[in-house]
């Protein structure tokens, strides 16, 4: 069922309740990356020049002590957050309360208000992260509708997104929709050929990936750190290659199952040590004894570009070596180029390590969608049902 969105919303005058995602990096109070409150503009933006009255907020951090409060305070956000928007920012030093409850009842149309890190509530039971029905509830009753714009946590229940949509109209965010647009459209209903890509460490942390991939895709190739245990599985020598030994068995099954349709390295960048600085040679078939896979050769990318002809959706997740050192990146820096060149090619990048890569190659602009949440993007890509997607309302 489709999901409303903020368009749907009548916003003038009301009091819109938005919950974002301002998880960002901090550093001694300071700020060291704003991309996350720059990416909740446009919805911000909207609702105001709507004639909504904004009461926005997010958790920061996680907190277990009194000293966390300190070091993760939203107030910094509000401050940044004012001045991305070119107004103020009315910060509420609360989660709940009279000083919160008087502020909302003062804003007028195209007003900002933050208040306080959502998850100052579980240093009290966990309120916030165990979805406590009473917290949403309140939270709901400060406005007149919700607009849910944070990602990054709708694989989880807490009563700032599912709490707060089960009690009032809500609605999905810009940033929401477009992930419910693009990954939500390539597990669902993809235009095909769909080809999928997974790579990065392990197979046991993509396994629901996989599995799910399998059945929607018409291809999926693997490269990265979990290949090996599918190589192990083909009776194949991999050296000291990262191996996960009780999933031999599963990788052994899921190539039997999959026939074709999966598709692994040809060849490989391996060396002595995990050090970039290891002088590395490109092997076929069996890995020595001594070396480790440490990158995809560049006639695993040839086959890749060969699979992704005429694809008209691409997913990729995990890296395809061990990107973080120069010398083992040129996998994961081809298989970019190549996804970025893909022309009528709708490609989207399963957040986590493959959106960083691609973003710090500047291909950024090149690709159709890159998720903003890792955990929530694997989860939607297992096919689950996100609990903070699903608590939205129905258009
Ligand atoms: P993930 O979070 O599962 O996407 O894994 C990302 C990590 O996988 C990155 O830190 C990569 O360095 C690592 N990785 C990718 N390929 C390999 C490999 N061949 N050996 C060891 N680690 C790898």
């Amino acid at each position: 069922m489709a999901k409303k969105s903020v368009k749907d919303l009548d916003l003038k005058g009301k009091k819109v309740l938005v919950r974002a995602d301002f998880n960002v990096p901090m550093k001694d109070g300071k700020i060291t990356n704003d991309n996350r409150i720059e990416a909740a503009l446009p919805t911000l933006e909207y609702i105001i020049e709507q004639g909504g009255k904004v009461i926005v907020f997010s958790h920061l951090g996680r907190i277990k002590t009194e000293e966390d409060k300190e070091k993760n305070t939203l107030r910094p956000v509000s401050v940044r957050l004012g001045e991305l928007l070119g107004k103020d920012v009315k910060f509420v030093p609360e989660t709940r309360g009279e000083e919160l409850e008087t502020a909302v009842d003062a804003l007028e149309e195209g007003d900002v208000l933050m208040f306080e890190n959502t998850r100052f509530e579980d240093l009290d039971g966990k309120k916030e992260s165990g979805n406590d029905e009473e917290l949403g509830k309140y939270w709901a009753s400060l406005g007149d509708v919700f607009v849910n714009d944070a990602f990054g946590t709708a694989h989880r229940a807490h009563a700032s997104n599912v709490g707060v949509a089960t009690n009032v109209e809500s609605a999905a965010g810009f940033l929401v929709q477009k992930e419910i647009d693009f990954i939500g459209g390539a597990v669902d209903n993809p235009e095909r050929p769909f080809v999928a890509i997974l790579g990065g460490a392990k197979v046991s942390d993509k396994i629901g990936v996989i599995e799910n991939l399998l059945e929607v895709a018409d291809k999926v190739l693997i490269g990265g750190g979990m290949a090996y245990t599918f190589f192990k599985s083909q009776g194949k020598e991999i050296g000291t290659s990262l191996l996960e030994a009780d999933k031999v068995e599963l990788a052994g099954s899921l190539l039997e199952k999959a026939g074709d349709k999966l598709v692994l390295p040809v060849d490989t960048v391996v060396a002595k040590e995990f050090d970039n600085d290891s002088p590395s040679q490109i092997v076929e078939g069996d890995i020595p004894a001594d070396s480790m896979g440490l990158d995809v050769g560049p006639k695993t990318v040839e086959l890749f570009a060969k699979e992704l002809e005429g694809a008209k959706t691409v997913v990729w997740n995990g890296p395809m070596g061990v990107f973080e050192m120069s010398n083992f990146a040129k996998g994961t820096e081809e298989l970019s180029k190549l996804l970025a060149n893909l022309e009528d090619a709708t490609t989207i990048v399963g957040g986590g390590d493959s959106a960083t890569a691609v973003q710090q190659l500047g291909y950024e602009d090149d690709f159709s969608h890159i998720s903003t949440g890792g955990g929530a993007s694997l989860e939607y890509l297992e096919g689950k049902q996100l609990p903070g997607i699903a608590a939205i309302s129905d258009k």
